[in-house]
């Protein structure tokens, strides 16, 4: 699993995504920093979704994103951090709709 460490690494701005924006979920607690990752939605017009559910998606300032993250660990239940970075597209995990429902290695 990569851990948050990792993922606060790469890089966030890209030619694909110039203003460095995640794109969190509104229903399940998947995300990512990647434009690559996003699902598209089957009904016109395709709007990006969550690849897993297809839940409509939010967005905002990655790095913000992550630090919003790093102050409030405690909402992503027993296993903090880690729940939200293993929700990260890149840890391959489907999407859940409860933190404490991901995987984690401890
Ligand atoms: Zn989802």
């Amino acid at each position: 699993m990569i851990e948050l460490e990792q993922i606060k690494q790469l890089e966030k701005r890209t030619e694909d995504n110039p203003e460095g924006l995640a794109f969190y979920s509104a229903q399940c607690c998947w995300w990512t920093h990647r434009p690559t990752d996003l699902g598209r939605t089957m009904i016109p017009p395709q709007i990006p979704c969550c690849p897993h559910c297809g839940s409509v998606l939010y967005q905002a300032d990655a790095e913000k994103f992550i630090q919003s993250a790093e102050d409030n660990p405690a909402h992503y239940g027993p296993h903090g951090l880690k729940a939200f970075a293993a929700a990260h597209h890149i840890n391959g995990q489907k999407c859940k709709r409860s933190w404490t429902d991901y995987k984690v290695e401890d």
